[in-house]
C-alpha cells in the first residue's frame, strides 16, 4: 500500500487537520513484476539457443569442420537451434502486439467442425508416427463469428498440445457443443496430464510443467499465454480439467454472435 499524507488546516484558527490517502497498488506492483520477470525469462530463454549456435560456429572454425560427418551433424544442430530462435521471437512479437491489443480481428462466420477439422492435418504427420487417433464429436453444427485465423491459433496450440503430451497410441478428441448462446469447444487427450497445483500456473508465460521435455518437443512455453489472450481478446474464456497420468481437458468458451 502507498501513502499520502497531506495537513489542511482546520476550521478553527491553530487547528490541523490530516488527510490520509491510500492506494491498493497489489495490481500495479503485480502488472510490474510479470512485466520484469517476463523480460529476464525470455532473455534467458533467448540466451540458450544463441550460447548454442555460438559454441558449435566457433568449434567448426576451430577444426571441427575438417570431418564432414562432424560438420553435418553440426550444421543440423545449429538449423535446429537457429528455428527455436525464430519460434521464440515470433511468440514474444505475438504476445506484446496481443498485449497492445494491436491484433485486429476479422470477423467472419465460420464453420467451427471445419475449422478443427482443418487444424487436425497440421498435427497429422506426428499423430500418425505416434500412431495416434484424432476425433472430431459434433455435438451441434455451430457456425460462430470470430476471426478465422485467430480461431485456427488457438484450435492449433491446444491440439499440437494435446498431441505432443500424449504418449504413443493416445487419442485426441475435439467436442463442439453449444450451450445457451455460447460454443464450447472441449480439447480433450489421454497423455501425462498436468499436476493440481501446477494448472492455474501453465497460462503464465514461460511456464512449463516439465521444462526438458517442453524444449525437446520445440514449445517456447508462450502458447497457452497467446492462448489465454486470443480467447479473452475474443470475448470467450479457457478453463482446464486435468488428472496427472490421465489426461487433460481444456474448455474454451465462445459467443456464437458477438455484440
Ligand atoms: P509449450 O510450448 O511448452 O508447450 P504451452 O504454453 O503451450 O508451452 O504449455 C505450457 C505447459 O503446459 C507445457 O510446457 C506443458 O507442461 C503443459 N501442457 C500444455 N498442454 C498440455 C496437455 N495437453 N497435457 C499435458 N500438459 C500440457
Amino acid at each position: 500500500v502507498d501513502a499520502n499524507i497531506v495537513p489542511i488546516d482546520g476550521k478553527e484558527p491553530g487547528e490541523q487537520n490530516l488527510i490520509v490517502l491510500l492506494y491498493d497498488i497489489t495490481e500495479i506492483r503485480r502488472l510490474e513484476k510479470v512485466r520484469t520477470d517476463f523480460v529476464t525469462n525470455a532473455s534467458h530463454e533467448l540466451k540458450t539457443p544463441v550460447t548454442a549456435l555460438k559454441g558449435f560456429s566457433e568449434t567448426l572454425l576451430d577444426g571441427a569442420m575438417e570431418d564432414k560427418e562432424v560438420l553435418k551433424q553440426f550444421l543440423e544442430i545449429m538449423l535446429a537451434e537457429s528455428s527455436r530462435l525464430d519460434f521464440l521471437v515470433n511468440d514474444i512479437l505475438e504476445l506484446s502486439k496481443l498485449e497492445q491489443k494491436q491484433v485486429p480481428m476479422n470477423m467472419q462466420e465460420v464453420n467451427l467442425s471445419e475449422a478443427v477439422l482443418a487444424t487436425f492435418q497440421l498435427v497429422k504427420q506426428t499423430a500418425d508416427e505416434k500412431e495416434m487417433e484424432l476425433n472430431l464429436l459434433e455435438e451441434d453444427t455451430l457456425f460462430i463469428t470470430v476471426d478465422n485465423s485467430r480461431l485456427k491459433q488457438i484450435l492449433a496450440n491446444l491440439i499440437n498440445n494435446a498431441v505432443v503430451y500424449t504418449q504413443e497410441s493416445g487419442k485426441v478428441t475435439v467436442t463442439i457443443r453449444k450451450e445457451n448462446d455460447q460454443a464450447v469447444i472441449l480439447v480433450s487427450d489421454n497423455g501425462i496430464g498436468i499436476p493440481e497445483d501446477e494448472q492455474d500456473r501453465i497460462f503464465e508465460r514461460f511456464y512449463r510443467v516439465d521444462k526438458a521435455r517442453s524444449r525437446n518437443s520445440g514449445g517456447t512455453g508462450l502458447g497457452l499465454s497467446i492462448v489465454k489472450y486470443l480467447v479473452e481478446n475474443l470475448n470467450g474464456s479457457i478453463t482446464i480439467k486435468s488428472k496427472l497420468g490421465l489426461g487433460t481437458t481444456f474448455i474454451v468458451r465462445l459467443p456464437i454472435q458477438p455484440r
